[in-house]
């Protein structure tokens, strides 16, 4: 077979099969996801160019582009290209270039179809989305979304307006204002795509059938473009705005509002809405909010390369059935380990068991995983499981001789290898390896709660401990799909180090009389998620006492916090702390006024960014980076300042 003379790349290889079919494959060199570089599309750039030439001759009848990675089609625009990109003088002329690429590859004279499976995110979306048709494999691991928003800008790529075109104006500004990610059997019935295969090896042969039959993706239907037309965009507009606002501040985040003025201009004619995209686009991904979020970004793809590689987990026996324990052990059954879970007795096992059961009806609806991830979860009231497991993690009271004993008695029944670890708060991990034949053998994963909610784990190094420890402590983390941060044993590690001087800072101004309203309003508008008084009451009034008072901040007698916990007034899981909780809500009253709330909130917040200062100077973590994200991912710090040491470098903390 004879073939054309094609232009020569490193992203994308090409031939044209007997029936004239050209087959355009995606290979990003040296990475494991194929992404959208310059290089990239200015090689696509030439191929379309010969492709239009052949198209002319009759010598190709259609190109079906598929990828060449396991992971998937195309994960996006290049991220580490960004930084660069951002620069006023570049990124516009960039974009009109790759928009000008994407509508010739929709005017080519033949038809191009795209061939999709695992990840189709963000640039690969809107690649595909400027094709003629898209045929999609219907499997568990097919992604399809707009994760740009999570990054601080909107697609920029023509995918604004294209999107809405094929699935309509509230779906398609959906997914783009939220970042979801839609599985297969969701994104054709939102007409993003075209056509379900069961199986990747069916793909080549229906992308090629709708090729041969010339087949066209038809646009979204005319009731669902009624929606931007006229006073009825007005209307959904407002819609957007409230619901925009209720997730996250403009000044904050501004891409959301941005891409929703832009709608509210062009909702109802997509090529406008591409026309107007540039110039919406090239302020976002200057702003400090854009290359804070790259930077968060960058640092939690980091922590995912940690970790000893090739050690695999398959049995964890936890032990210690409450609140922490019995949630760790339901979160490693969930995410596929055999879990057995011991504490005192049968009773004290069974509610984490239905605790468990609601988590996987919630995380993975189908009845047949569900009764799978409960068979997995099994209580071991005798401890059985400590000889087979991997991982055994030591949940029970926080006090050190329990904690001693249990590991004492551990010891000798471990299977060689397999990790021991403890989820104290408090305790100095080497007072209870003391007493261990093998004290390296000990470390800390402190996992936070709510469990199933909060992504990071500390993994503790005692003094004892190797690498070879630590790795292993890591690698478990990530395989259970939460993000580790190596921590030293010190007082607090970091997230409660941090978090108790700020909070307690905050109790202290409501002992004076200060309205806990106003302060948690201010630390809101200064970015951090919830106010520290809710906070407070969410971890409960008991925990927060125990760790100030492990800290050094005893809670001085008389106090009004003291009387609180006195009167078991604990917080959300009583029912009323500082604030009073009715159904997970704090009632709050009114907040009175202030002239500048961030600024008071910036003031509640310094104690946190001075003691992050010292956790890193003391060498708690290893630098500043991992203790930015690391409070980022366990207080929910404002990411958008890129954390705590970040904020305070850019003179905003
Ligand atoms: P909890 O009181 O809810 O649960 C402790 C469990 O341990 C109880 O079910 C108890 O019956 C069991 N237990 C006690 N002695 C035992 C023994 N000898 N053998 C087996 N089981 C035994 O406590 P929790 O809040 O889940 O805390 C557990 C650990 O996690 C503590 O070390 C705590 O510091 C730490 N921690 C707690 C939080 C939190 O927010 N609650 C967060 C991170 C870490």
């Amino acid at each position: 077979m004879i073939q054309p003379q094609m232009p020569e790349t490193k992203n994308w290889r090409f031939h044209r099969d007997v029936e004239n079919l050209g087959w355009l494959t995606m290979d990003t060199p040296g990475a494991p996801v194929n992404t959208l570089s310059r290089q990239a599309i200015m090689e696509l750039e030439q191929l379309v160019e010969r492709f239009e030439e052949l198209a002319q001759t009759g010598e190709l009848v259609g190109v079906i582009l598929l990828s060449g990675k396991d992971s998937g089609f195309i994960a996006g625009a290049d991220v580490s290209e960004f930084d660069a990109m951002s620069d006023f003088s570049v990124l516009p002329e960039a974009l009109k270039r790759t928009h000008a690429l994407f509508a010739r590859i929709e005017a080519l004279k033949i038809p191009m179809v795209a061939g999709i499976h695992g990840f189709c995110l963000g640039g690969g979306l809107e690649l595909a989305l400027a094709c003629h048709y898209r045929v999609v494999v219907n499997d568990d691991k097919t992604r399809i979304g707009f994760p740009e928003v999570n990054l601080g800008i909107f697609p920029g790529f023509g995918g604004t307006g294209r999107s809405i075109r094929q699935a309509g104006p509230v779906d398609a500004m959906g997914i783009m204002l939220t970042g979801r990610m839609l599985k297969a059997g969701a994104a054709k019935g939102m007409n993003l795509v075209d056509k379900l295969v069961r199986h990747r090896d069916m793909l080549a042969w229906e992308a090629r059938k709708a090729v041969l039959q010339k087949r066209k993706a038809v646009g979204a239907a005319p009731f669902q473009k009624l929606m931007a037309m006229g006073p009825l965009r007005s209307y959904v507009v407002g819609k957007m705005r409230d619901q925009a606002g209720k997730k996250a501040r403009k000044e904050h985040y501004p891409a959301p509002f941005a891409l929703i003025d832009l709608f509210e201009k062009h909702g109802d004619d997509w090529k406008a809405m591409i026309r107007g995209e540039i110039d919406a686009f090239v302020p976002l991904m200057g702003s400090d909010t854009a290359s804070n979020l790259r930077r968060v970004f960058f640092a939690s793809e980091a922590l995912k390369k940690q970790g000893t590689k090739g050690v695999k987990f398959a049995r964890v026996h936890v032990i210690g059935a409450g609140v922490m324990g019995g949630d760790i052990a339901a979160w490693c059954a969930l995410r596929g380990m055999s879990v057995t879970l011991q504490d005192l007795d049968m009773e004290r096992i069974k509610p984490a068991l239905d605790r468990g059961k609601k988590l996987f009806k919630k995380r993975l609806k189908k009845k047949h995983e569900v009764d799978a991830a409960v068979l997995r979860l099994e209580a071991d009231p005798e401890g059985k499981g400590v000889g087979r497991a991997d991982v055994i993690i030591e949940a029970v009271v926080e006090k050190l001789e329990v904690k001693q004993s249990i590991f004492g008695g551990l010891e000798d029944r471990l299977k060689p290898g397999a990790i021991l670890a403890t989820n104290t708060s408090s305790i100095e991990l080497e007072r209870i390896a003391e007493k261990l034949k093998a004290p390296e053998r000990l470390i800390g994963l402190h996992f936070f709660n709510p469990v199933a909610q909060l992504p990071l784990v500390e993994v503790i190094r005692s003094t004892f401990n190797t690498d070879a420890e630590i790795g292993k402590g890591a690698a478990f983390a990530l395989a259970i799909g939460k993000s580790p941060v190596v921590v030293k044993s010190a007082p607090g590690f970091l997230v409660n180090r941090v978090l108790m001087p700020y909070m307690l800072g905050a109790v202290e101004r409501v002992e004076r009389g200060e309205s806990k309203e106003l302060l948690d309003a201010a630390a809101m508008a200064f970015g951090m998620p919830m106010g520290p008084i809710e906070l407070m009451d969410t971890v409960g009034l008991d925990v927060g006492k125990s760790v100030a008072t492990e800290l050094g901040h005893a809670v001085p007698e008389g106090s009004k916090f003291d009387a609180l916990v006195k009167a078991g007034k604990l917080g959300r899981k009583t029912g009323e702390g500082f604030y009073k909780w009715v159904d997970g809500k704090a009632q709050k009253g009114e907040t009175p006024a202030h002239a500048d709330l961030a600024g008071l909130g910036r003031e509640l917040v310094k104690p946190l960014v001075d003691m992050t200062e010292v956790v890193v100077a003391e060498g708690v973590v290893a630098n500043e980076g991992l203790a930015d994200i690391g409070v980022i991912l366990g207080t929910g710090f404002a990411p958008f300042l890129g954390g705590p040491l970040k904020a305070r470098k850019d003179g905003k903390a």
